[in-house]
């Protein structure tokens, strides 16, 4: 469907799936609250919700407070874990029945998988990892970063469906409250092919290994400073360890890491074992979003610190007066040792405490 015209309206549909309590997660209010935008800013729009899983009933009342004037429905025992076949075909039959011109879901892991192949069978077209949705005069545009966060587009499209996959952590979470609704459920037979792949188990770090906290408050990162000898001529690496453990425990800040660090645990070398390459921030790591930042015994390179993009506060602990934190990439740079830094912060967190 092409060539849009100003009369035009909008079937808006927020598609999103049950988390294995029948609950909704953040991201899915996240998709919501960007869904609900465009409903307000597209006079004569119509919002619709598409709910996937064992029973979508619970999910849906929780947000029947919400601008949504439709509920569409795919259950049962084989849409509750993440597949493709599964995902994509309940999504693209939710989608028909909805009529849906305009899909917006959160770009998580199962759904960012799914979503170009849902546009792909309905015809539309998809972007992904959007951070940001508007409207005017008829007409939606949606922001994106490009060349790892360093350049911000604009685009607007004619083709219909246009299935929007949403950023985690871009949006605030749609607060709408609860309400009875009812459901329409939408059938959809699958064939066995469909149904070949089989989720046999979660593995996860325990919890008190579990660094990565997207919605922590901070992000702390740790350099290659950390394992680099110091004033006596000696490395430091337990007390290192010791000190960063502290201080995550203390602050339940999220942990982000260098790659030169992360990088020396694969080359043998005595290291932070905690640290993966999942923590890495950067140009080749992750671009996450939190208020505030502290980078510690890191050195601020551009492929370093084009991942703090989204970080609000910036802030960072650096021997060298001349790193690349002080040269316009932190809000405050301490030139300082981060071992006595993060000893006497952990102090104060303790007394606090
Ligand atoms: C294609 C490409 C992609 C890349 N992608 C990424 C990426 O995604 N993420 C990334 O991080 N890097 C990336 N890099 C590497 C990046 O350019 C840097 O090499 C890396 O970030 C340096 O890590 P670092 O600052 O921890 O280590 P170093 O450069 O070794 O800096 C260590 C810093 O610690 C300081 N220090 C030492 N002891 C102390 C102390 N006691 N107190 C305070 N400060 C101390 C030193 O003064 C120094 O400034 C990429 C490079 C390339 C070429």
């Amino acid at each position: 469907m092409s060539g849009l015209n100003n009369n035009f309206m909008e079937t808006i549909l927020i598609l999103a799936h049950t988390e294995a309590d029948g609950s909704l997660a953040k991201t899915a209010r996240e998709a919501l609250h960007a869904a609900a935008t465009l409903h307000k800013a597209l006079a004569g729009s119509k919002l619709v919700a598409g709910l996937i899983g064992e029973n979508v009933q619970a999910a849906a009342n929780s947000i029947g407070a919400s601008p949504v004037t439709q509920y569409f429905g795919v259950t049962g025992a084989e849409f509750t874990q993440a597949r493709y076949a599964t995902d994509a075909a309940a999504a693209a039959a939710v989608c028909q029945a909805a009529g849906a011109t305009v899909v917006v879901a959160a770009a998580t892991s199962r759904w960012a998988r799914v979503l170009p192949g849902v546009a792909q069978r309905l015809g539309g077209r998809a972007d992904t990892h959007v951070t940001g949705v508007a409207a005017a005069d008829g007409k939606i545009s949606v922001n994106r970063w490009y060349y790892r966060q360093r350049m911000e587009g604009v685009l607007t499209r004619t083709q219909r469906p246009w299935v929007i996959g949403i950023d985690p952590g871009s949006q605030p979470a749609c607060e709408c409250g609860a309400g009875a609704v009812a459901v329409e459920l939408v059938a959809v037979t699958l064939p066995d092919s469909a149904q070949r792949t089989t989720v046999t188990g979660l593995r996860e770090p325990k919890a008190d290994a579990q660094t990565i906290r997207p919605d922590a408050a901070l992000l702390f990162v740790t350099g290659a400073g950390w394992t680099k000898k110091q004033a006596d001529g000696q490395t430091h690496v337990p007390a290192a360890e010791k000190l960063i453990l502290d201080f995550l425990k203390q602050s339940r800040a999220s942990l982000g890491s260098s790659k030169s660090l992360v990088d020396l645990g694969g080359e043998g070398q005595a290291v932070l074992p905690f640290l993966s390459h999942l923590n890495q921030i950067g140009q080749t790591g992750a671009t996450p979003r939190h208020a505030k930042g502290l980078s510690t015994c890191c050195h601020g390179e551009e492929p370093h610190t084009v991942g703090w993009r989204f970080i609000g506060e910036r802030r960072a602990i650096s021997l060298d007066p001349n790193c690349g934190w002080a040269r316009g990439k932190a809000d405050v740079l301490y030139v300082a040792d981060a071992f006595a830094v993060i000893s006497k912060v952990n102090e104060l967190l303790a007394a606090k405490a």
